[in-house]
């Protein structure tokens, strides 16, 4: 009697507290849902939460912002730390407090006060052709500014999130005048005008335009799923350069709790799910990118592109360079 008199009040109690619609979660994502599918799914099994995805191709922090505390959005799910950060720093996140996200992500891959947190990495690499250069050539980043590569490099835009990132690195490590000097040193081994995406390098390096490239390590995968790109991936190596003494450079993908979440607990519950062990394996797995809990593992074809050590910069740091990579880049005019 006096259980069921317990569980009545417990109930009215949840029914006040909580709105109506409290068993579900929504999610605005960069990534296409066919990649955060069977993670969701995988929730709503062990949860009984609904997820339901948001996918926008652009335009997160203004949509964020236009909905202000209407926005039904709970947590926020992307690539690359700088649409992290800018959803951070348009004041749009909140901060999360739990021991199991501290306990299956590294500190460089989360916000040191606890906005965001990376639940995959990608390194970025240099494809480099196996006709035309022997892996042992590529070993810095600093490297890819040496006269012997004139003539022989592609690369997206240097203003692309992927390369200021890796500029904002670069500036970490070693300041100012040395990165004006090595974006000047590898603007001016270009072959070409940047141009085009990640694949697009890789496919130039197969025609014969260049013989080294850099690129995201997912791409190899994606290109190999392709008929057409299959020939691309297959003409090049995966090498991994590192800053010296530092390792090589990765970006992760990663998710925050918005500061309008309707649904915070279950927002926390998504977000541990989501960078749990198992969640971050299959994620991985169906991007080609790396797990970064403690004991997990990519799947075989990542590791065959071999091991590295990845630069253990906090993100912050990069995300919080990004204007003044920026600058650089534009004063060397690498894009020209
Ligand atoms: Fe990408």
């Amino acid at each position: 009697m006096s259980y069921l008199r317990t569980s009545a009040l417990a109930l009215m109690a949840a029914s006040i507290a909580a709105p109506a619609f409290a068993d579900e979660v929504n999610i605005y994502s960069y990534r296409q849902p066919e990649l955060m599918a069977p993670l969701t799914d995988a929730f709503t099994a062990e949860t009984g939460i609904d997820v339901n995805v948001v996918f926008l191709n652009k335009g997160m922090v203004e949509r964020l912002q236009a909905e202000g505390d209407q926005s039904p959005a709970d947590v926020v799910f992307t690539v690359d730390i700088s649409r992290l950060a800018g959803v951070v720093d348009a004041g749009l996140t909140q901060p999360v407090q739990s021991e199991s996200l501290m306990a299956n992500i590294p500190s460089d891959l989360r916000d040191p006060d606890n906005h965001w947190f990376g639940v995959t990495t990608r390194a970025r690499i240099v494809y480099a052709s196996k006709d035309r250069v022997d892996p042992s050539e590529v070993t810095t980043y600093e490297d890819l500014a040496d006269p012997k590569w004139e003539g022989r490099i592609c690369t997206r835009s240097g203003t692309h999130a992927y390369m200021v990132a890796l500029t904002s690195a670069h500036l970490h490590h070693y300041g100012e005048a040395a990165t004006l000097d090595w974006l000047e040193g590898v603007k001016s081994n270009l072959a070409r005008k940047p141009q085009g995406n990640d694949r697009a390098q890789v496919k130039a390096i197969w025609a014969g335009e260049c013989d080294i490239s850099l690129g995201n390590t997912y791409y190899m995968g994606k290109m190999l799923e392709d008929d057409e790109q299959q020939e691309w991936a297959n003409s090049v190596n995966v090498l991994f350069p590192e800053f010296e003494g530092h390792g090589t450079h990765v970006n992760i993908s990663g998710v925050a709790m918005t500061k309008a979440s309707p649904n915070p607990e279950n927002a926390v519950k998504l977000m541990e799910f989501l960078a749990s062990p198992t969640a971050q394996e299959i994620y991985a797995a169906a991007n080609y990118e790396y797990p970064v809990a403690p004991g997990t593992q990519a799947v075989d074809l990542v590791q065959s592109w071999g091991e590295f050590t990845a630069d253990d910069v906090n993100l912050a740091d990069i995300a919080a360079l990004r204007p003044a990579a920026i600058r650089l880049t534009e004063t060397v005019d690498y894009d020209g």
